[in-house]
């Protein structure tokens, strides 16, 4: 899957839902994984699941009957993992069964014969109703399977199962650990028009990939291909948004089957998009499912490369994950790390096609430095994907996701794989893996196995310390040159340090030092320090450490600027990233090669936006503002983002005239961010009509409604709690006027405003989409009262989700601190509380509507 944090539109909310989690020292010890993280020991193989459903998108029900077809492996009961099921009964081979309910799970008896049964086949039937929280995600308008004031504009339902949350909607063993057939029949209750259901019958499946979707949508064909490709989409999409999700399809089909040595496994392929997905994509077996935001209108497309990366990363999950299926959750690198790499490498496969080596060569380092910056956070173990108490939690289910290093430091393991082994090496050994495990579950030694099969290496420690140890190494480095006494020539001496932190042990490290971008030396760095003496016939314009970006490595490597600015005209495309940083933490150098690389047309796209990027960090940003009219909608894009590091009010007219004749939405909500970043006095009058401009799309309005909410006044407010309409920027919006509110002084105006700002988050915990209720318990603590808290109560007693009850108990409690009147109830006074609110909510909502 992806998490939505690579969708700018939805950044806000990704902090609203997950909390970075912050690492600090001292190192964490890497902390036991909590159960659920390790399958539990099992009695029986799930062989067929036959799954036929009535689903009802207004009562947001389900009615199932889930049929098993199981092998006995073990003596003991059929222990199905379901949360919050009703009316649930059970027959074993036609006969009824009792059935055995424990805390989210039930067990069914299975007679096993006096020969105990071992290696024979059973049919359980399991008939059971269900209102799920998770796993199936419910959208709707106001009326129509929606809330109050809900921004759905039609009727839909679809699942996500990863990690743990198809439990949530039938039976099932729900560990990535056993693979099964599946069909499953749906019918929809009160039998909508128009409506399709997708879901993914087929063989080989695992619990958390089998997924439903239905609501009213179109499909759009994909091009001409042996595995036939559709895109599901709401109604009234324009063709041209859809086409940059399918067009790709066949060439990253082709480039993954060659890369991988194992064509696509499933019969076809579709994407569907739905309304608030709560995730950017998620990789079910032959049909994904997509947040609606990825199909955008071609003014912005030139702007948004994270929509084929996303399209690649989960058709990468048809090989990883689903073909081949970590078999715990600590072992998630092995989905997402080979997802990540593998999206990011057809796309450096298709700027060769198009703009040739350079530019490909250009992008695979700045992918590789993307890698390595993010898995510099200590608190991250590439092999595991729970982190234990403490960190941010999985929407609702308790479990801590917060460990994003599955991706970054997942793909860097592969990455330094491939830098270490060579390219033929790694990619052999990668078809050997992928051959050989394909259609079962794997663990990290699998792979390794095959690395070390193709290169005749020991990769112990290579495993070892990249995917079990914590942290990353941190080494500084330095050079000099001296000439001979003689006069003829000289000696070029390098030195390395690693700090090991008490009771660590150092990594080892082989590194490449490269001299001029030419000569290149290999030093083993096995411990806190090594010395390397190179001939050298001069002093060298720079020294280049680890020039191909084969390790994940916190650098610092000390030159000069004039080394480092050489290093950028003249080292390898990963050494110019290396260059950028530096360069970008320098002051200002003669000549500036930064701005030398910047403004040079004939350079790679993606090292001129480093170069953007740098500039703004290093507060040189003369000539980031004309960049604002380059031709180039990327350039523009990086420039607008870069300005907002400049902090230099007189940039901001500029930026902001420049508003008015951008075409790209998306550029203009940079440079709305950049300015009001700087300056949010000046941004307000533009960011107030972006608020409404018509060919605003989300990521612009909700750039405005967090300028608003930096610099915007008691007037703005309203307008801010109107946003419900956009979907997903109403969080936005909410938080804006929360800020505002915050900013006012005591008094009665202030008073009148909290109370409509806390009555509008109130409307939200009614909210379908998890995060609204989220992002409304979030505004609560800032700005509810009494009568938030009574609807917070009732809100934690009716939910079946942990974390929501754990969420809206500690708003309760900080708005008791904050607010006298606010004891905690008893039930029955909660109760009474309610039904009065109720009552006068309506009047409010209905005011709020009318305004
Ligand atoms: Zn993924």
């Amino acid at each position: 899957m992806r998490p939505l944090r690579p969708l700018p539109t939805l950044l806000i909310l990704g902090a609203l839902a997950w909390a970075p989690v912050v690492s600090a020292d001292p190192l964490p010890l890497p902390a036991a994984d909590p159960p659920g993280a390790f399958a539990r020991d099992r009695s029986f193989d799930m062989v067929r699941l036959e799954l036929e459903a009535e689903l009802d998108p207004l009562a947001h029900t389900v009615v199932g009957t889930a049929t098993w077809t199981v092998r006995r492996l073990a003596p003991g009961g059929l222990r199905l993992d379901a949360v919050a099921f009703r009316n649930v009964s059970a027959s074993v081979d036609g006969q009824p069964v009792e059935v055995v309910h424990g805390r989210d799970e039930f067990t069914v008896w299975v007679p096993a014969g006096a020969d105990g049964g071992i290696g024979k086949t059973s049919t359980i039937v399991v008939r059971y109703a269900a209102t799920p929280q998770l796993g199936l995600h419910w959208r709707g308008p106001s009326g129509n399977g929606g809330g109050a004031g809900s921004p759905d504009t039609y009727a839909e339902v679809y699942s996500q199962g990863e990690l743990e949350d198809n439990r949530y909607w039938f039976p099932a063993y729900d560990h990535p650990d056993d693979r099964f057939s599946y069909e499953g029949r749906f019918t929809i209750a009160g039998s909508p028009k128009g409506w399709t259901v997708v879901t993914n019958s087929g063989p080989d499946l695992t619990s958390y990939l089998v997924m439903v979707a239905a609501g009213p949508y179109v499909t759009v064909a994909g091009p001409e291909n042996a595995v036939p490709l559709r895109a599901l989409v709401p109604p009234a999409t324009p063709e041209s948004w859809v086409r940059p999700v399918l067009d790709p399809l066949p060439d990253m089909l082709t480039h993954f089957a060659t890369r991988t040595g194992v064509p696509y496994a499933w019969g076809r392929y579709d994407q569907t998009f739905v309304q608030r997905f709560i995730y950017s994509g998620m990789e079910n077996t032959g049909s994904t499912i997509m947040h609606e935001r990825l199909l955008s209108p071609p003014s912005v497309q030139a702007t948004r490369s994270y929509v084929p990366s996303i399209v690649a990363h989960e058709l990468a999950h048809q090989w990883y994950g689903d073909l081949l299926t970590a078999r715990t959750a600590r072992e998630m690198w092995l989905n997402e790390g080979f997802a990540t790499f593998f999206a990011a490498d057809w796309q450096v496969h298709e700027l060769r096609g198009r703009e040739g080596d350079a530019a490909a060569e250009a992008l695979a380092a700045a992918q590789v430095d993307g890698w390595r910056r993010g898995s510099l956070d200590r608190g991250g173990l590439a092999g595991r994907w729970y982190l234990g108490g403490g960190g941010a939690t999985h929407a609702g289910t308790g479990l801590g996701a917060a460990n994003h290093n599955p991706y970054s430091k997942g793909a860097m393991v592969l990455a330094m794989l491939r830098a270490q082994l060579g390219e033929a090496t790694f990619w052999a050994g990668i078809r050997d893996y992928t051959q050989k495990h394909a259609h079962s579950s794997v663990d990290t030694i699998d792979l390794q196995r095959a690395m070390e099969g193709r290169s005749g290496r020991d990769l112990g420690w290579f495993f070892q310390q990249w995917t079990e140890l914590p942290g990353v190494p941190k080494v500084t480095t330095s050079w000099s040159w001296a000439a001979a006494p003689t006069g003829d020539g000289g000696t070029l001496t390098v030195d390395l340090k690693q700090t090991v932190p008490a009771g660590e042990s150092a990594y080892a490290l082989p590194v490449d030092i490269s001299v001029d971008g030419g000569v290149s030396t290999k030093v083993w760095l096995r411990d806190e320090g090594a010395t390397v003496n190179v001939p050298a016939a001069q002093a060298p314009g720079f020294v280049a450490i680890d020039p191909a970006g084969a390790l994940l490595v916190d650098w610092d490597q000390q030159q000069s600027a004039a080394a480092w600015s050489a290093q950028l005209a003249g080292g390898a495309a990963y050494s110019q990233r290396l260059a950028l940083r530096a360069l970008a933490e320098l002051p200002a150098a003669e000549p500036d090669a930064l701005a030398a690389t910047f403004a040079d047309a004939r350079a790679p796209e993606v090292l001129r936006e480093g170069a953007a990027e740098a500039l703004g960090t290093r507060r040189t940003c003369a000539l980031l503002l004309p960049a604002l009219r380059d031709p180039d909608e990327r350039l523009r894009m990086a420039a607008a983002s870069a300005l907002g590091r400049c902090a230099d009010r007189g940039l901001v007219p500029g930026m902001l005239a420049r508003l008015s004749e951008e075409p790209n939405s998306d550029i203009r909500s940079a440079i709305l961010r950049s300015a009001a970043a700087i300056d949010p006095a000046a941004t307000m009058p533009v960011a107030r009509k972006a608020l409404t401009r018509r060919d605003a799309l989300e990521p612009e309005r909700a750039a405005a409604a967090a300028a608003l909410g930096l610099g915007g006044g008691i007037g703005d407010v309203p307008g801010l709690l109107r946003t419900p309409a956009d979907r997903d920027v109403r969080l936005a919006g909410l938080q804006g006027a929360v800020s505002i509110v915050s900013r006012q002084a005591l008094g009665p105006e202030r008073e009148r405003l909290r109370a409509t700002v806390a009555r509008s988050a109130e409307r939200l915990l009614t909210d379908l989409d998890l995060r609204g209720i989220q992002g409304a318990i979030h505004a609560l603590r800032d700005v509810g009262d009494a009568q938030s808290a009574a609807r917070l109560e009732a809100l934690a007693r009716a939910t079946t989700l942990p974390d929501l009850r754990r969420s809206a108990r500690d708003a309760i409690t900080t708005i008791g601190a904050r607010v006298d009147s606010v004891a905690p109830a008893t039930p029955n006074e909660a109760d009474a509380r309610l039904d009065a609110m109720e009552t006068r909510m309506k009047e409010l909502e209905a005011e709020i509507e009318r305004r």
